[in-house]
């Protein structure tokens, strides 16, 4: 079983003798500044009383306020946390936000709770991670299982907090909103951020096709249609890409073929109405599974869903020449060989899915700045910083002769150096 905190650290040692790190950081940044561990209980609809486990690491905080998701899942534990952390805290240098890294989460099945139940265990959250969390000690955001109305019942326990704790003080709306992001809009949120993992996707991908050439429209198939897959999906449809295969967690739809891929528009609307794709009836398409879908022959492969799905037990039967990493870490070390061997392109997670806490740092600084931004203008400065990080990352891979994911630690721990020097 692969320890993907491990496979990260292994990495980072790796990145280091290329990078202009001292060893002093090198050696701090092998363990988290902070583990938030707690206990907690939470009083059921039927009045039982149940003890709730949850977790905040803060991995580190040189470059700014630690950042990064909540998730709210049975399986969460401290080893998933601690690794999510660390690559928050490469992905913020690397998109150059001036964040730190951090993540949370609770060890429950959010489909075991009533809306009431939801409520009450993220105040109770909130409430016991007050002392620590801040807009400017550490902002949260939503993850796996939470979403902008979690975001908000924490910026709402927030403020009376920080309000029962000295009335005299005067904090500015947009401060005391600004303890997370990924809100909703009419309660501090920005525009454009619903879409901007995916849509920072599809930029970083535009520009990785300046520099290779793919020959004619390019073939996706994309693992995963939530929020991610489905605005990546869009955006690479519009323009004109064809989208030949897409799944969800029950099965993989794919186009029979020669009709220029799937219809995306159509896809999303079947799957706003709640429905899986296994009983999806649409012309033109049939259905395979998950594990055939990663074994396409397209030109791009997009896994948007989970961790761990491309192995060494796959990876020898890819057939993609770009592989998009939207989901946080998707490919093992050992198929990363593989892949690298097959001269396969991997464009890693924490340059891939950096949009979403790009536009997350633009909803942060205008609650700070009592700003409220365009959807224009979020999407231009958006499409700025991807290309930008992209551009970076890519020539420190030319000139070092290393792989992107080796060329953005890099870049992370030259960014982390430069501030401590
Ligand atoms: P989501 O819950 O909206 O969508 C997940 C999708 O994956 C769904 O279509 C689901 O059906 C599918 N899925 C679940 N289990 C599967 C399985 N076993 N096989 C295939 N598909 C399966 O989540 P999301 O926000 O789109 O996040 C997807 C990935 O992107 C996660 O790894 C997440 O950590 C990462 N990510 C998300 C964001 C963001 O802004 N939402 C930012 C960075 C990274």
């Amino acid at each position: 079983m692969q320890d993907p905190f491990k496979d990260g650290i292994s990495i980072l040692n790796k990145a280091a003798k290329y990078s202009e790190a001292p060893d002093w950081l090198v050696n701090l940044l092998q363990e988290p500044e902070r583990i938030i561990e707690l206990r907690f209980p939470l009083e059921k609809d039927d009045g039982s009383i149940i003890p709730i486990n949850g977790y905040r690491v803060q991995y580190n905080n040189i470059l700014g306020p630690y950042k990064g998701g909540l998730r709210y899942h049975p399986q969460v534990n401290l080893s998933e946390v601690k690794a999510l952390s660390f690559w928050m805290m490469i992905k913020n240098a690397v998109c150059n936000v001036p964040f730190g890294g951090g993540k949370g989460g609770l060890e429950i099945d959010p489909k075991e709770f009533s809306d009431k139940e939801l409520e009450r265990v993220t105040r109770a959250f909130t409430d016991e991670l007050f002392p620590n969390i801040g807009p400017g000690i550490d902002v949260p955001a939503p993850d796996v299982n939470t979403n902008a109305q979690i975001m908000s019942w924490i910026s709402d326990e927030y403020e009376k907090n920080l309000k029962s704790q000295n009335s005299n003080l005067k904090y500015t709306e947009g401060f005391l909103k600004a303890v997370v992001t990924g809100k909703p809009l009419e309660n501090g949120g920005s525009e454009g951020r619903t879409e901007a993992t995916g849509l920072g996707g599809f930029i970083v991908l535009q520009s990785l096709l300046k520099k290779i050439d793919l020959k004619g429209r390019p073939t996706i198939a994309i693992q995963g249609f939530g929020n991610v897959g489905s605005f990546f999906a869009l955006a690479a449809y519009e323009a004109g890409f064809k989208v030949i295969a897409v799944s969800d967690s029950k099965t993989a739809i794919v186009d029979r073929g020669g009709n220029g891929g799937l219809d995306i528009p159509k896809i999303i609307e079947w799957k706003e109405s709640g429905k899986s794709f296994e009983g999806m009836e649409m012309e033109n398409i049939d259905h395979i599974t998950n594990e055939k879908l990663l074994e396409l022959e397209v030109d791009i492969l997009v896994p948007a869903a989970l961790e761990g799905v491309i192995t060494k037990d796959n990876a020898f039967e890819i057939r993609a020449e770009v592989i998009l990493e939207l989901a946080n870490g998707p490919t093992t070390a050992d198929a990363e060989k593989i892949l690298d061997q097959k001269q396969i392109i991997v464009v890693p997670d924490v340059l891939a899915n950096s949009g979403g806490v790009t536009v997350s740092y633009f909803e942060w600084y205008q609650n700070m700045h009592n700003e409220k931004w365009t959807l224009e203008e979020v999407r231009g400065k958006l499409r700025e910083k991807m290309e930008k990080a992209f551009e970076e990352v890519w020539e420190i891979a030319e000139n070092k002769k290393v792989n992107l994911r080796l060329a953005a630690y890099i870049l992370a721990l030259n960014r982390l150096a430069a501030k401590v020097s």
